[in-house]
């Protein structure tokens, strides 16, 4: 089920533009607007889950197939050398949309010291 009100599921569903990496008929993977690293994408279901709070045992199968993808778009925008999962999970974990969204971050990160 989706959410008419939702901003990420009406990114999902092409009615506001996004920069889209990558879509199938469950997930959906697009820059985030407003990137914290050279690289920054979300991936998202596109059954609208509001957070990992939220999820089932049931789910467990579009999770480890949303952190596969994680790992597999990473190295195709080109983070060989590694790359950050964040899940903010509500309130108190800084989450902003109430859609569940996995950022993954990566790039070349200069205001981290390099040996
Ligand atoms: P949160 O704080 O909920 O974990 O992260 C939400 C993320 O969504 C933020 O990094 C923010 O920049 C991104 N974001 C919010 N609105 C939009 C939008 O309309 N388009 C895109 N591409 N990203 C968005």
């Amino acid at each position: 089920m989706q959410n008419d009100d939702c901003l990420f599921c009406k990114i999902s569903r092409g009615e506001i533009p996004s920069k889209k990496i990558y879509e199938d008929e469950e997930v959906f993977a697009f820059h985030d607007i407003n990137p914290a690293a050279p690289v920054h994408f979300l991936i998202i279901p596109k059954r609208h889950i509001t957070s990992l709070a939220e999820v089932s045992p049931e789910d467990g199968q579009l999770l480890g197939k949303m952190l596969v993808l994680a790992k597999k778009l990473a190295l195709e925008q080109g983070c060989g050398n590694g790359f950050r999962i964040v899940i903010n999970t509500g309130r108190d974990g800084g989450q902003e949309v109430p859609h569940l969204h996995i950022h993954v971050l990566g790039g070349p990160q200069p205001w981290k010291r390099r040996s």
